[in-house]
């Protein structure tokens, strides 16, 4: 874990509420205070956590794995699947005895999935022993609330007013090798089935200098991946006065002395240009690996999901990206069994997955989310069909990952040394974002090595670090 405390610029009034904070837990003798962080969901609530982390440690309080050691317990929420839904309200609902246990603990709610009305009004109507519920936008003014519950009622926060973004929030990072780095919050497009832009709200991009301040801090203190976050990262710049867009922004980034890497996700094919091609392509920090998710082959589902790009628009992309770099490798989202999907409409999934070969898949059969279009539509075909579709799916994408890992044998890597597997066994992802495993020594670990990929044996690519 390392602590950013520069706090310069962080809102003074929360850094006030901070300080008082760990005044009270000190006059209420609680000794060591503790704090146990849960995140359900996409890597941004993973970098949200992160931020929250740096408020709770600023708060006085460390970070521990144990539940049952904490005095202040978060649950950061995710909206996008049920079966999280369901964890999220099994979780919560086991503090009540931990509550019983240790009076000083504090519970708090916060995230997507807390950021639905009905949601939030249930932790506060059904779960008492919650004391804080807050929306995706007031995460950063956690250490108010902390105070305010600590001194007086129940604290409730949804407003999701879409202001400009809090920067210099503290950070506490999970890991020193990969870092997140959110370049923008919120999401436009409004597809069919996606519950994001109700409970992130609009789109909202941070400024370009505050991004390379981060990224610049990160590599000084050793990163050496920085993977830029947000729901549609080709959109980056919209709408904004300093007309930096995203292809501007990779190459500021790439320009940042130092050994590192940059990844980028998530895209979306119908904000992705010729010049952000051009940039991938010329930086040469940034990684030879787009992950673009295009959820159905079928032009008809597409229009359906109100993706705004068709299959051929699609394949075009593909293609204009490997006609500038032939050796780009691409992973993909895809939903299977979109309301009124046909097995017709499934075939051309498939048929896409077959000619672009992508190196692997995020594969989901479609799930209803309360509140979006897509929940209405008439959806015709059973789960065992689309169940059956899905497996369909999985066998082809894992005879195209075979033939593809095959094809690498021979090939020299760029290898981020990520894993120790013990008896001088180590691990890492290449710039085409493949696994590989190989022998070393323990200096490799967290260095840039090269490895020649030798042999592919029981879904792993095994090597040798050549220098
Ligand atoms: S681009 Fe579509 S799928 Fe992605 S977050 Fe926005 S609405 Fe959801």
């Amino acid at each position: 874990m390392n602590f950013n405390d520069n706090l310069t610029g962080y809102l003074p009034e929360q850094r006030a509420f901070a300080s008082r904070v760990q005044a009270l837990l000190k006059e209420r003798e609680v000794a060591n205070p503790k704090a146990h962080i849960v995140t359900f969901g996409c890597q941004q609530n993973v970098s949200d956590s992160e931020r929250i982390k740096g408020m709770l440690i600023l708060c006085g309080y460390t970070l521990t794995e144990e539940i049952t050691e904490a005095d202040f317990i978060l649950f950061n929420t995710c909206a996008v699947r049920g079966h999280a839904e369901d964890r999220v309200y099994g979780n919560v609902g086991a503090t009540k005895k931990l509550k019983q246990a240790n009076p000083n603990l504090m519970v708090a709610v916060c995230g997507c999935m807390a950021q639905q009305q009905s949601v939030a009004d249930k932790f506060y109507k059904s779960y008492p022993y919650v004391d804080i519920v807050f929306g995706t936008q007031q995460y950063h003014r956690l250490p108010e609330f902390i105070y305010r519950r600590m001194t007086s009622k129940r604290v409730y926060e949804l407003e999701l007013d879409n202001k400009e973004i809090v920067e210099n929030i503290p950070i506490s990072r999970d890991g020193k090798l990969k870092g997140w780095l959110p370049i923008m919050y919120g999401c436009n497009n409004f597809c069919t089935y996606c519950i994001v832009p109700y409970v992130r709200g609009r789109e909202r991009s941070r400024d370009p200098q505050e991004i390379i301040k981060e990224a610049t801090n990160m590599i000084k203190s050793g990163f050496k991946e920085i993977m830029l976050l947000g729901q549609n990262v080709n959109s980056y710049g919209k709408g904004e006065s300093h007309g930096v867009n995203f292809a501007k922004l990779l190459r500021m980034i790439n320009d940042i002395e130092g050994d590192f890497r940059i990844r980028f996700m998530t895209s979306h094919p119908k904000d992705c240009t010729e010049e952000l091609l051009d940039a991938i392509r010329d930086c040469e920090k940034v990684e030879r690996h787009i992950h673009l998710p295009f959820q159905s082959g079928s032009s008809k589902i597409l229009k359906q999901m109100n993706r705004r790009y068709d299959r051929e628009g699609y394949l075009k992309l593909i293609k204009a990206a490997r006609d500038r770099m032939p050796d780009v490798e691409f992973t993909s989202d895809i939903i299977v069994g979109f309301p009124g999907e046909t097995y017709e409409d499934f075939c051309e999934t498939l048929t896409l997955v077959k000619e672009v070969k992508f190196t692997s898949l995020f594969t989901f059969i479609y799930s209803p989310r309360e509140g979006t279009p897509a929940a209405v539509m008439p959806d015709p075909a059973s789960r065992e069909e689309k169940g059956k579709w899905f497996n369909e799916l999985l066998i082809a994408q894992d005879e195209i990952s075979e033939q593809l890992n095959r094809s690498l044998i021979g090939k020299e890597m760029r290898v981020l040394c990520e894993e120790d597997l013990g008896d001088g066994v180590y691990s890492g992802k290449s710039e085409f974002y493949s696994s590989v495993t190989f022998n070393g020594t323990p200096e490799v670990m967290g260095n840039f090595v090269t490895v020649r990929v030798e042999k592919y044996e029981n879904n792993t690519l095994y090597g040798t670090i050549i220098n």
